[in-house]
């Protein structure tokens, strides 16, 4: 995937829209998160989103390398 930043939004807005309001439904028991409760935080050029199932505990994450 080829990232680029853009004027005014950048890429990882983007990305983080997109997770809050596709990647809500837990892999391991089923459970839709509404809330679309992904965390982020940054790590040493990464931008990293963590999302944790309220119902069953289960943590997902999705690492996305920043250029530049
Ligand atoms: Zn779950």
């Amino acid at each position: 995937m080829v990232t680029r930043v853009t004027k005014g939004r950048t890429p990882i807005e983007r990305l983080r829209r997109r997770y809050e309001t596709t990647d809500t439904k837990c892999p391991d028991c089923g459970y839709v998160d509404e809330e679309g409760n992904w965390t982020s935080g940054s790590n040493g050029g990464r931008i990293v989103y963590r999302h944790v199932c309220p119902s069953c505990g289960a943590d997902r994450e999705h690492v996305f390398r920043l250029s530049g």
